[in-house]
C-alpha cells in the first residue's frame, strides 16, 4: 500500500502536488463581486445579479418606507446594528428623556 499526500485546491478542488502549487491555485482565481441592496433598517438584501440594480434598489426602499410606516425604524435599525456586529443597520443613540 501507498500512502499518497495531494494538497486540494479549496476552490476548484483541482489536486495539487505540493502545497504551494495549491495555493498558488487559489490565489489565481478571480474574486467575485457581489452586489446587494440591503435595507438599512433591518439589513435584509436583494441580490442585484438576480433582480437587476433596479428593483433590487426598489425592494430594499420599499422595505425601509414600511418600516418607517410602522415606526419601527429607529428601535430595529438599532437591533440590525448591534446583531450584525456594526455592518448593517444604523445606530441611534438612545434618547435622553427629558425629566
Ligand atoms: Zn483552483
Ligand atoms: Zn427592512
Amino acid at each position: 500500500m501507498k500512502i499518497e499526500i495531494y494538497y486540494e485546491c479549496p476552490i476548484c478542488h483541482q489536486s495539487w502536488a505540493t502545497q504551494s502549487a495549491a495555493i498558488a491555485c487559489r490565489n489565481q482565481h478571480p474574486v467575485i463581486e457581489k452586489k446587494w441592496a440591503n435595507c438599512e433598517v433591518c439589513g435584509q438584501g436583494w441580490n442585484i445579479t438576480y433582480w437587476g440594480e433596479k428593483q433590487a434598489v426598489e425592494l430594499a426602499r420599499k422595505c425601509e418606507q414600511e418600516h418607517e410606516a410602522k415606526g419601527e425604524t429607529e428601535e430595529l435599525s438599532r437591533k440590525t446594528f448591534f446583531l450584525s456586529g456594526g455592518t448593517k443597520g444604523k445606530y441611534y443613540p438612545p434618547r435622553k428623556e427629558s425629566k
